[in-house]
């Protein structure tokens, strides 16, 4: 590859990805598959060139549009809850592509992921980051993910990578029997929350306080 987003060798290379990894284990993410997807899903390709030698830090940082990228830990923690207990085939949703490093990730370890963000040019963007990584198994649409995406459901799971004040109903629909769904609940005091249906009953768990931007309805073009 090259390009600005792969100069400063360094900070970037495989080496600084496998020490974040190796954090992630420490951290006490287990599974072995979101660990192995994230050593190589290249961060740094994903973010501003002028944070690029931080990519691998773990840190939230910013990205166009006031949108932030989620730091590494938070992205393997809501795969790996997304993922226990998921069919190897799943057909998964996320809300807020920002810009694509976990739907990245996540294609790594699904069938296929359907990926839907608010702001037009920062889904763009993560377009042709996607593309530039020949990743295929993705959709992305622009749209508001308060609504899901009825025409491609169900969905095996759905993560949501900013905070609803309260679970939005159209996405529990749209979760097939067993599916399981992820996301950030609440305002100012967020918490990690993981949700799974099962016939007519949700169980629920709420996890880790986390610290997300807000869902916000209808789009920006
Ligand atoms: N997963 C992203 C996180 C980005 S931050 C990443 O790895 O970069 C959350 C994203 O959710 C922002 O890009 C924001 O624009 C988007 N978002 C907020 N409300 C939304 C909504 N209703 N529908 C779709 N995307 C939304």
């Amino acid at each position: 590859m090259s390009g600005p987003h792969h100069q400063g060798i360094g900070m970037t290379s495989p080496r600084t990805r496998e020490r974040m990894v190796q954090r992630l284990g420490d951290q006490g993410i287990r599974n072995l598959r979101v660990l192995d997807a994230m050593l190589h899903v290249p961060r740094h390709v994903f973010v501003d060139e002028a944070f690029a030698q931080r990519a691998y830090e773990d840190a939230a940082l910013p990205i166009a549009f006031n949108q932030t990228i989620s730091q590494p830990y938070i992205v393997a923690r809501m795969t790996e809850l997304l993922l226990a207990g998921m069919p190897d085939n799943a057909k998964v949703l996320e809300i807020g592509t920002g810009c694509g490093y976990q739907t990245a990730v996540l294609a790594a370890l699904t069938r296929h992921v359907l990926s839907i963000e608010r702001i037009a040019p920062l889904l763009e963007r993560a377009r042709q980051r996607l593309r530039a990584l020949e990743v295929v198994n993705v959709t992305l649409k622009c749209g508001d993910g308060y609504l899901g995406w009825e025409l491609e459901a169900p969905f095996d799971g759905i993560l949501v990578t900013a905070a609803a004040p309260k679970l939005p109903e159209a996405l529990v629909k749209q979760l097939s029997d067993g599916g399981v769904l992820v996301l950030p609940e609440g305002q100012r005091q967020q918490v990690l929350k993981v949700y799974q249906k099962r016939g007519d009953t949700l169980l629920q768990a709420s996890l880790e306080a986390v610290s997300f931007v807000p869902l916000l309805p209808g789009v920006e073009r």
